[in-house]
């Protein structure tokens, strides 16, 4: 039996609770509730790619996109809310990737 899910469980869990944690700091920041957030370009962090295509990180596997990632918080059919810490006060793409990619 594979360890991987309970790594990528254990990997999600940690990094979920650091994306908890910014959240007062995000606040404190004063971002205005109308203000859209900026779209992260390639190179953001974690090799963040708008197009999971695009990437040759030897993690990415084919299938993988922001859109079925754990940390995925929805959006529209092409940009969206990731809850990774590095990831607050920008938008990914829904067909994007990094390499802290949670299979959901
Ligand atoms: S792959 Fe997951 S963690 Fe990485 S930017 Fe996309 S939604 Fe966020």
């Amino acid at each position: 039996m594979s360890n991987k899910p309970n790594a990528n469980r254990r990997k999600f869990l940690r990094q979920a609770s650091a994306a908890v944690a910014a959240i007062p700091v995000v606040s404190l920041v004063g971002m205005p509730a109308a203000h859209a957030a900026d779209q992260a370009e390639d190179g953001h962090a974690h090799n963040y790619v708008n197009n999971a295509a695009d990437s040759d990180h030897s993690d990415y596997s084919e299938g993988e996109k922001c859109k079925n990632c754990a940390f995925w918080g929805g959006g529209d059919d092409q940009w969206g809310q990731c809850f990774h810490a590095d990831f607050q006060g920008v938008q990914v793409n829904a067909e994007g990737w990094c390499d802290e990619y949670v299979g959901a």
